[in-house]
C-alpha cells in the first residue's frame, strides 16, 4: 500500500495508477488508458486546480452540485463538529438525532406547498428508488395495488440504480443490464430544437405534453401510479421546455388521479433562480427528489420531500419497509444544514435571480451570433447551446452525433473551462456564487473554444 502522502505524485504516475485500479463512472476504459484521467487536486470558489497546477473555471459546479462554490471553511467546520459529537447513528427503528430533525424541519420550511415531510437517502438515484416504491405503496395502502406504472420521459435522467435508470430515459443506459424494469413507460421529451419538426415551439410543447394524457389512457388511469419529470431536463442537455409545456402537463395531472414526482436533483436549491424549479414553473408535486445542491456536494445526501397527502397514507399503513444505512447520516445532515444557512444568509439565490442570472442570460443568448450556435437556452444558472452546421434548418452535423460536441468540450478544457457536451449540445451549470467578472471570463473562454472548434469543422 502506498502512503496517503503520495497523492501528489507526478501526474503521469497518478494517471497510470488510476487507469490500473480505478473504474470510473460513465468513462470508456480505453480513453483512460490512452490519455489518462484529468486529475483535480484542489478547488476554491469557482476554480479547480489540476495536478499540473493549472486553474480551471468550473462551468459545471462539479456535477451540477457545488452551488455555494468550493472551499467554504464553515462547511468543513460543521462536518468536523458533527463528527466529534456523533459521527454516525441510524434513523431506523424509531430513533433520530438532532441534525436529521433540524434538517427535516428546515426543508419543510423552505419547500413549496405542503411538502412537509422528508425521507432521507444517500443520493439522487436512491431517492428516486425510494420514490418509485413510495408511489406504489401509497396506492397499495389505499386498496389500489394495481396502480403500479410510472410514466417518465425519454432522455430524462433520474440516476443509475436499477430503478432510477429505468425511470430515466437514456436509451444507452437501458441497453446495459436489462432495463427498464417492469412497470415503467416513457413518453417523448419537449426538445423542440431536435424534435420539433415544422411545429412552432408552442404547438410542439402542447403536443409533447398531450403524450402524457395519451399514455395515461393507453395504460389505464387505474394502473398508473405516478408521472416523474425534471422541471428542466439537466443531463439530457438542459432541455428547457416551450412555455406551453408545463401548463398543459398541469392540466392533465389535475384531471387524472396520479401522483406527480418532480425530480429536482439538479433544479433544486437555486439552480433555476428560485429555491426549486417547481416554483419557477408553478408546479405542485406530491413528491420531490432532492440531492446535489442540498449539501452543495460537500457530502453525499439525498432526500424525498413528501406532501402531507402522501405522508399521511404512508405513515398510516404498515411500516414502509425501506431505508438506507446512511439515511439522514448525521455528518451529511449537519453539512446540508450549514449549506442551507449559507444559501439563505448570503442571499445567493436572490442574487442569481436579480443580478447574475440575468447577466449570464444576456451574454449566453448573445452566443447565437456565433456561426455554429443554433438555439441558446437558459434558466437561472443552467444553460445550453445547440451546435449546428446550419441554423435555419436546425441541421445535424454529418459526423456521428456528439463528435463536434466532444471536440468543443476538449477545446474548452484547453482554454481552462469546464463545459460539458451532451451530443452536440454544450451545457453549463456554474456555481451559483459565480460573479459577473467570472461570467465574462466563462463567456470569453467559451467563445474561444467555439471559434477553435469551428475552425476544425467548417
Ligand atoms: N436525478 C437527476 C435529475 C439527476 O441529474 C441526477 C444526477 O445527475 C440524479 C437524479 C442521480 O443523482 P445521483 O448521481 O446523486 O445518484
Amino acid at each position: 500500500m502506498r502512503p496517503m502522502s503520495e497523492n501528489h505524485l507526478p501526474t503521469a504516475e497518478l494517471q497510470a495508477l488510476d487507469a490500473a485500479h480505478h473504474m470510473h463512472p460513465f468513462t470508456e476504459g480505453d480513453a483512460l488508458n490512452a490519455k489518462g484521467a484529468r486529475i483535480i487536486t484542489a478547488a476554491q470558489g469557482c476554480y479547480l486546480t489540476d495536478s499540473d497546477g493549472i486553474e480551471i473555471l468550473d462551468g459545471m459546479a462539479g456535477l451540477w452540485c457545488v452551488n455555494i462554490g468550493y472551499g467554504r471553511q464553515e462547511m468543513a467546520d460543521a462536518a468536523a463538529r458533527q463528527m466529534r459529537q456523533l459521527p454516525f447513528y441510524n434513523t431506523f427503528f424509531q430513533t433520530s438525532h438532532p441534525p436529521a430533525i433540524h434538517l427535516a424541519a428546515k426543508l419543510a420550511e423552505i419547500a413549496p406547498g405542503d411538502l412537509n415531510h422528508v425521507f432521507f437517502n444517500g443520493s439522487g438515484s436512491d431517492s428516486n428508488d425510494t420514490n418509485l416504491r413510495m408511489a406504489r405503496v401509497y396506492w397499495a395502502h389505499q386498496g389500489k395495488p394495481e396502480k403500479q406504472v410510472v410514466i417518465s420521459r425519454w432522455n430524462g435522467y433520474h440516476g443509475s440504480t436499477m430503478g432510477a435508470a429505468s425511470l430515466g430515459g437514456m436509451k444507452g443506459m437501458h441497453k446495459q443490464g436489462g432495463l427498464p424494469i417492469p412497470g415503467i413507460v416513457h413518453i417523448n421529451q419537449p426538445d423542440w430544437w431536435a424534435e420539433g419538426g415544422d411545429m412552432s415551439p408552442e404547438e410542439f410543447g402542447i403536443a409533447r405534453a398531450r403524450e402524457l394524457e395519451e399514455m395515461i389512457l393507453e395504460v389505464g388511469e387505474d394502473k398508473v401510479a405516478a408521472f416523474i419529470a425534471e422541471p428542466v431536463q439537466g443531463a439530457g442537455g438542459v432541455i428547457v421546455p416551450p412555455d406551453s409545456y408545463w401548463p398543459e402537463i398541469k392540466r392533465i395531472l389535475a384531471k387524472y388521479d396520479i401522483l406527480f414526482i418532480a425530480d429536482e436533483v439538479i433544479c433544486g436549491f437555486g439552480r433555476t433562480g428560485n429555491w426549486f424549479g417547481c416554483q419557477t414553473y408553478d408546479l405542485h408535486p406530491d413528491i420531490m427528489t432532492i440531492a446535489k445542491g442540498l449539501s452543495s456536494g460537500y457530502l453525499p445526501i439525498g432526500g424525498s420531500l413528501v406532501s402531507d397527502k402522501v405522508a399521511q397514507v404512508i405513515n398510516a399503513g404498515d411500516e414502509f419497509a425501506h431505508g438506507y444505512t446512511y439515511s439522514a447520516h448525521p455528518v451529511a445532515a449537519a453539512v446540508a444544514l450549514e449549506n442551507l444557512r449559507i444559501l439563505q444568509d448570503e442571499k445567493i439565490i436572490e442574487t442569481v435571480q436579480a443580478e447574475t442570472g440575468p447577466y449570464l442570460k444576456e451574454k449566453w443568448e448573445a452566443l447565437t451570433d456565433h456561426p455554429m450556435v443554433g438555439e441558446a437556452k437558459i434558466v437561472g444558472m443552467m444553460a445550453s447551446i445547440a451546435l449546428t452546421p446550419d441554423k435555419a434548418s436546425r441541421a445535424k452535423f454529418a459526423a456521428k452525433a456528439g463528435t463536434v460536441g466532444l471536440m468543443a468540450r476538449e477545446r474548452c478544457f484547453a482554454n481552462h473551462l469546464v463545459m460539458r457536451h451532451v451530443g452536440d449540445r454544450m451545457i453549463i451549470s456554474p456555481p451559483l456564487v459565480i460573479t459577473k467578472p467570472e461570467i465574462d471570463l466563462l463567456i470569453e473562454r467559451a467563445r474561444k473554444a467555439l471559434d477553435e472548434t469551428y475552425a476544425q469543422v467548417k
